[in-house]
């Protein structure tokens, strides 16, 4: 059975100090509770401030995003030594709204996706249709671009570090979650195509997080799914106790 593993994305929220007081919520509301990987992603200003404490918490810290060259003139930019050296552990690449917001393509989700793995940052690489091109019948085709655009070049070895997390643009902060069946029926697909791109033995081990308005009342059942291995949290990773029952309702791993 895959360790399940469960993110939590604050996205633009929590300064240092309200990072620090939710990761210490978090820790005592997780104490004693093994089985299941848990960690967060803070804003760059929030990280130095919650990597102590997380670590000790045994709760891994996550950039939400980062650049693929290590320093230079690149005003703006964060490079992966730098959140190694600030006490990540991991790195969100391709997240849908960096995709729609700031210009992310497959192929710059790539480049920093070699950049991450280069500096020993385990990647969350991020995938999913809008609701357009689900009604368009296109969200296989779609997903299996970013699958292959982003993690082209990789190699089986690369795979180990990499978490992949599928989430549909249409239930990303709108309240409506994919159905378990939906999200099972997509995690498969993904599957297979990891595996036709890097064989079954690699595509058994990488873990498949769903994302798009997981709840903690709708957080077991998803879940639950046989190819949902955790879940990406947005909006309910804000609070201590909603994403602690999130991480309470994943299955712990055998
Ligand atoms: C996300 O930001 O990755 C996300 C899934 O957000 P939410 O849980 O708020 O839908």
């Amino acid at each position: 059975m895959r360790k399940p593993f469960v993110a939590g994305n604050w996205k633009l929220n929590k300064s240092p100090d309200e990072g620090v007081a939710l990761v210490k919520e978090l820790a005592g509301l997780l104490s004693g509770h093994a089985g299941v990987e848990v960690a967060v992603a803070p804003p760059f200003v929030t990280i130095p401030a919650v990597a102590p404490v997380a670590r000790k918490a045994g709760i891994g810290v996550a950039g939400q995003n980062c650049y693929w060259e290590e320093s230079g003139a690149f005003t703006g930019e964060v490079s992966p030594g730098m959140l190694k050296a600030a006490g990540c552990t991991h790195v969100i690449i391709g997240h849908s709204e960096r995709r729609q917001y700031f210009g992310e393509t497959n192929e710059t989700v790539n480049r920093r996706l070699k950049a991450a793995l280069a500096a020993g940052l385990a990647p969350i690489v991020c995938c999913g249709e809008t609701l357009a091109e689900r009604e368009g019948g296109l969200k296989e085709k779609v997903v299996e671009a970013h699958v292959r655009g982003g993690l082209a070049g990789l190699s089986p070895e690369d795979m180990k570090l990499v978490t992949i997390a599928y989430e549909p643009v249409w239930a990303i902060g709108t309240g409506v979650n994919a159905t378990p069946g939906q999200a099972q029926e997509m995690h498969a697909f993904i599957r297979k195509l990891l595996s036709q791109l890097f064989g079954k033995g690699t595509a058994n081990v990488v873990r498949i997080q769903y994302g798009g308005s997981v709840k903690p009342d709708n957080a077991a059942e998803l879940l639950g799914q046989p190819d949902v291995d955790g879940a990406l949290v947005g909006g309910a990773s804000l609070k201590a106790d909603s994403f602690a029952a999130i991480v309470k309702a994943a299955p712990k791993e055998a």
